[in-house]
């Protein structure tokens, strides 16, 4: 790829430089259209169309002046990642004429055939209309190929022609607009005037990669994401030798580049290195507003991919693309800002009286805690049960992390103690002239799916694949309707109580949240059996796989919480409930089908063939001498494991064939969950263990050394 970073060339010279950025547009419109759109864009408002007029004339130009031909309206349907349709500008005039043409019908508004994505009943085939409509709070970009066309993507809304909504997008712009309206009620509550109360976020992407050639050996990685069969390679992570380990040329070189296409998309690569299994990486840009975040996150993912095969590499976003070793999450920093950038989540100096910071803190512990069902929902996925409550995940349990003065300073709120304990303010390095380093306000917990990290929290159960919409839809929705009751509480007390003190009010729905939700704050170590013990005493939900977690969509709740927020109707969580079910199953069944494939038409002839060689030369070797008693043996070893394997190929094909395609969403999930997960299961355990006694040379495909120890 050309390199943009040159002796002459930083990376500010090129930031940004395929984005419709708010520079680019003040320099391609009128100044007073400019500053009717960056109204819309701040404060909403309807976009009329004789402005969408003249923004789409502007796109237009700037995009072929960027050598764009087509535009998209660039969408994130219910598959979890984005689709895009391409028109090119060519249109016909009246007299016939082609002329390059974008106009504000076509920017506000596209048709897609709803039919052909996952709508979970609300969109039959023979009514298959759906709209995407233009989203102004996120900026237009234009997606490169390698041979420089262009196309102009257009972040936009997904729903049906009768309205319900079929995307993540949507959602996700409701619960923004309900936080807002909840911040703002609260703040103004307390005496502070905010325009905009928004949630920030910064998502770390793990990924692995692996040598392309290799993978395209593999069938599993190629229709799974993930290896369905392979033993350990003699090395894993065990010698913790390779997190922020040197990263090797190669992937460097992917990074440079994967970096430069990410900056020119205005996106703040910042963070990268190696994570614990080996050949996995990280990557994490700088936070932004949770709506350009997530869609940003889309297109991390996807540029991960695209720059990982011009290096011959193919990029692993999958949750447990390898048993033995360390899955992939995205862990999702999120946090509470207004638009003067006060982070509501900073305690200060005196947390223990910053009623701001104590009511925004207490909002977010209550939701997670009348949601962790909810919060847990948003995370599931065939991929990720892989990976939840694997000791190197958070456990299924939904709790969160504190730290040690935040958890004292609540117990001295509720003991009616003043002030807070401080454990250690300074680091002591012991490191002759080095500077004070003052501590942070907590210490990281690595096992807690929910941790506060100082002045965010950091959600750590999101698999690596999924997007990052669902997550915060549910964290935005909970903490605005927590806001939304803690503002009532607030409110009613001033109009009912006699003397009124506002002190005293906030003092008592204070301590009220602290005892309400003190059972979800767990400090200690989240991996052990003993906090499952304790989860369950608490009465802490554990939804141990998707299914489960699935279901509690449906909790009656749930379906209230979404409603009440404008986020979802009934009947569009009832689809989604549907559509998630749906995919579970779907992504079981490709497993289940692969792994078949794999095992009867490689494994099972592979062993055959390598048994009779063995079989052969057994027979001269005990002619000529009576010699081969190690052929023997291991013949007789394989022998037994081959019938093993043909009765899991059969287990495995007789747990498909009870599933059916018009069965009903719940049944077909839960048989895939408890026969095919298992059969699954088994019939690896045997092509494992033949693959460790068979000759390296007739295994059909690369092992986990071929494909984690690459250089
Ligand atoms: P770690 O790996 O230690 O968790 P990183 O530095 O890799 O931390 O990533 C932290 C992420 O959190 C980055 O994306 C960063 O931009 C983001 N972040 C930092 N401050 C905030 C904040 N106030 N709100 C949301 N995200 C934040
Ligand atoms: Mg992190």
């Amino acid at each position: 790829m050309t390199k943009r970073l040159t002796e002459d060339k930083k990376i500010t010279d090129f930031f940004a430089c395929d984005v419709f950025t708010d520079a680019v547009m003040r320099e391609y419109m009128a100044s007073e259209d400019y500053d009717a759109l960056r109204e819309i864009i701040e404060s909403g408002g309807e976009l009329e169309m004789a402005l969408a007029d003249k923004v789409a004339n502007a796109l237009k130009d700037w995009a072929m002046s960027k050598g764009a031909t087509h535009y998209t309206h660039w969408f994130q349907p219910l598959t979890g990642s984005t689709a895009e349709k391409h028109d090119s500008f060519i249109s016909i005039d009246r007299s016939g004429n082609t002329i390059l043409e974008f106009t504000g019908k076509s920017l506000s508004k596209g048709e897609a055939d709803a039919s052909s994505f996952p709508s979970g009943g609300i969109r039959a085939t023979f009514e298959a209309r759906g709209y995407t409509v233009w989203d102004v709070s996120s900026p237009a970009f234009i997606k490169k190929s390698i041979d420089g066309s262009g196309v102009l993507c257009i972040p936009t809304a997904f729903c049906a022609y009768t309205g319900e909504l079929l995307d993540k997008k949507t959602p996700l712009l409701r619960s923004m607009a309900a936080l807002d309206v909840e911040g703002r009620r609260l703040l103004k509550l307390l005496g502070i005037k905010a325009k905009k109360v928004v949630a920030n976020v910064g998502g770390e992407q793990e990924y692995f990669l692996v040598d392309k050639s290799m993978y395209l050996q593999r069938d599993d990685l190629r229709f799974t994401g993930r290896t369905l069969f392979g033993a350990p390679a003699p090395k894993g992570q065990e010698k913790n030798d390779q997190y922020y380990a040197n990263i090797k040329e190669r992937v460097l070189c992917f990074m440079a580049d994967l970096n430069e296409e990410l900056w020119m998309l205005g996106i703040t690569a910042k963070t990268q290195h190696n994570e614990v299994a080996p050949s996995q990486h990280e990557l994490a840009p700088i936070y932004n507003s949770v709506n350009i975040a997530v869609d940003q996150n889309q297109l991390i993912m996807e540029m991960m991919k695209k720059v990982a095969n011009h290096h011959n590499l193919t990029c692993l976003l999958h949750e447990k693309p390898f048993a033995g070793v360390n899955g992939s999450g995205k862990h999702n920093n999120w946090s509470l800002c207004t638009n003067d950038g006060i982070n509501l989540l900073e305690p200060g100096s005196t947390p223990e009286s910053n009623r701001v910071f104590l009511l925004f803190l207490l909002a977010v512990i209550g939701g997670v805690d009348e949601y962790q069902d909810l919060l847990r929902m948003s995370t599931a996925s065939a991929g990720n049960d892989l990976r939840i409550g694997a000791n190197e995940a958070p456990p299924a349990i939904i709790s969160i992390y504190v730290g040690e003065n935040l958890q004292s300073m609540f117990e001295n709120l509720e003991n009616g103690a003043q002030g807070i304990k401080r454990i250690k303010e300074y680091l002591k390095m012991g490191v002759p002239n080095s500077p004070r380093l003052k501590k942070d306000e907590c210490d990281r917990n690595r096992t807690s799916p929910f941790a506060f990290t100082g002045n965010k929290f950091e959600f750590r159960m999101v698999g690596s694949s999924q997007s990052l919409a669902t997550a915060n839809i549910v964290l935005n929705t909970i903490t605005a309707e927590m806001l939304h009751r803690i503002s009532d509480e607030i409110e009613y007390a001033m109009s009912h109580d006699e003397d009124k003190d506002f002190d005293h009010i906030i003092s008592t729905v204070v301590l009220k949240y602290i005892k309400q939700h003190r059972r979800i704050i767990f400090n200690g170590n989240n991996y052990t059996d003993e906090w499952k013990e304790e989860a369950k005493k608490r009465g802490l939900c554990n939804l141990t796989n998707s299914v489960d977690a699935f279901n509690a969509m449906l909790r009656p709740e749930v379906v209230e919480l979404l409603e009440r927020n404008n986020i979802l109707s009934e009947k569009e969580v009832i689809s989604r409930h549907e559509i998630y079910l749906d995919d579970y199953s779907k992504t079981l069944h490709i497993e289940a089908m692969t792994a078949l494939s794999i095992a009867k038409t490689q494994i099972l002839s592979a062993v055959m063939r390598y048994e009779g060689e063995l079989a052969r030369g057994f027979a001269k070797l005990s002619a000529a001498d009576g010699l081969g008693a190690v052929q023997l043996k291991l013949m007789r070893q394989i022998d037994a494991l081959l019938c093993e394997l043909n009765e899991r190929i059969d287990a495995l094909e007789c747990a498909t064939a009870k599933t059916s395609e018009d069965m009903d969403v719940c049944t077909k999930a839960m048989l895939h969950r408890d026969l095919i997960v298992p059969a699954l299961t088994t019939l690896r355990e045997t092509v494992d263990k033949l693959q460790l006694i068979c000759d390296k040379g007739i295994w059909p495909y690369p092992n986990y050394a071929d494909l984690l120890f690459y250089e």
